[in-house]
């Protein structure tokens, strides 16, 4: 039989439509069937009934940019001037650890983004064994980027990407689901980021690539020396790519971008970077807080908006947090971050950063970061009593776990109380 539930709380906010007073939604099979004033939302007979009371449910939040293997690294890496001692820190500390701690790492990265209102997450897997076990453990939706370098291997291309593709076609499609994503254009060579964008394209995937995040890297593109270019060139990756590009240059002239790419970071642009992005359908995935951790020239917001880049928010990795904010993988975090560094951005269009176009970036429009008929079940409640106007400002300053949080219609953080029986 199938099972129905009506929620009522006291505003329901689909974000890309204005909060409603005394709202409900109807939820069957996992997907909502109504959605609007609980005196116009019909309550089907034998439907479980759900009040959750002074509380403003609003569609789960779309993290579009994560690591969740490296939860357990917060903190274990201090700020440093070189974006390039930087990679070298956390390449050693991956490589201390054992298969078993990115498992755990992993798993309570996830549930820490449950409690604190995400229900999709897109992220990267530097550790592609643990899928698709972690996936089973979580009632998350997860898009798992395999991630892929090769400078240091000194394999061919092809066989790298062979051994992701491998990897990525044996696993089961369902709640879950991959993407690919060649690292960075600094820890690859041009030819597997070809080769990765026509798979990704060949199959309907997504794909995600660090892109322009230091200016050490914009440096290595542009003028083919500094600290970067050096390191690399030590390390024998071949350099032939570089002088003369912007890093998003770089990827345009490989084929990357297009309207399956998500663009991470994308902090250091030239004129003209933005169009390129905003010409090919890419989206543009900001971290506010790893953002400030590596003090990043402030983000190009307002260039990529005009530009009409579909820009999205992430939250990184906690390994590039700061010791001043909370450790934990959380968009209201990074939301807040966002509303800090960008000022005069209204609270409404924050939150739709968090839902709205991260669903768009992955694909998921219609069906994620909205509550509108026919759109997954997936929903978040936030504790409120003040008035409907302070909707958004009241979202974007929730702190601390959510109320509740449904997936596909369960509830995977179930609320506290309000259950009332048919
Ligand atoms: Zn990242």
């Amino acid at each position: 039989m199938t099972r129905t539930q009506h929620i009522r709380a006291r505003i329901v906010w689909p974000v890309d439509q204005p909060p409603v007073d005394d709202g409900a939604l109807v939820v069957a099979d996992g997907t909502i069937r109504e959605v609007g004033r609980v005196r116009a939302v019909a309550s089907p007979a034998g439907a479980e009934r759900v009040d959750l009371g002074d509380a403003i449910l609003l569609p789960g939040l779309v993290n579009a940019h994560c690591h969740l293997d490296y939860t357990h690294m917060a903190g274990q890496i201090a700020p440093t001037s070189a974006f390039t001692d930087w990679i070298k820190c956390i390449t050693a500390l991956k490589g201390s650890w054992p298969a078993a701690a990115f498992r755990d790492s992993w798993l309570a990265g996830a549930a820490m983004s449950v409690r604190r209102g995400a229900t999709t997450v897109a992220d990267i897997e530097a550790v592609p064994e643990l899928l698709p076990d972690v996936w089973r453990e979580t009632p998350l939706r997860v898009i798992s980027f395999l991630e892929m370098t090769g400078v240091k291997s000194r394999r061919n291309p092809g066989a790298i990407l062979g051994e992701s593709l491998a990897k990525a076609d044996a696993l089961p499609t369902g709640r879950c689901g991959v993407g690919l994503s060649p690292h960075a254009p600094y820890s690859t060579v041009p030819e597997l980021l070809r080769l990765s964008a026509e798979a990704a394209r060949a199959r309907g995937w997504r794909l995600a690539t660090h892109v322009a995040e230091s200016a050490e890297e914009y440096e290595m593109f542009m003028e083919a020396r500094g600290t970067m270019y050096d390191w690399l060139a030590r390390n024998e990756r071949d350099m032939a790519d570089c002088g003369g590009v912007s890093p998003v240059q770089h990827l345009a002239q490989h084929g990357v971008l297009g309207p399956n790419f998500l663009a991470v970071h994308a902090n250091v642009l030239q004129p003209g970077d933005a169009e390129l992005l905003a010409g090919s359908g890419s989206a543009v995935v900001h971290c506010p807080r790893s953002h400030a951790y590596f003090g990043h020239r402030p983000f190009a917001r307002l260039g990529l908006e005009r530009a009409g880049v579909n820009v999205c928010l992430g939250t990184d990795s906690l390994t590039t947090v700061l010791k001043r904010h909370e450790q934990v993988l959380d968009l209201f975090c990074e939301m807040r971050e966002f509303m800090a560094s960008s000022p005069g951005v209204a609270p409404a269009a924050v939150v739709g950063l968090a839902t709205v176009n991260g669903a768009r970036a992955l694909g998921l429009d219609g069906r994620a970061g909205t509550l509108a008929v026919g759109a997954w079940a997936d929903a978040i409640a936030v504790p409120f009593a003040g008035a409907i106007t302070e909707t958004a400002d009241a979202v974007v300053h929730h702190a601390g776990d959510v109320a509740a949080s449904m997936i596909g219609g369960e509830w995977a953080l179930a609320p506290a109380s309000g259950r009332i029986p048919a």
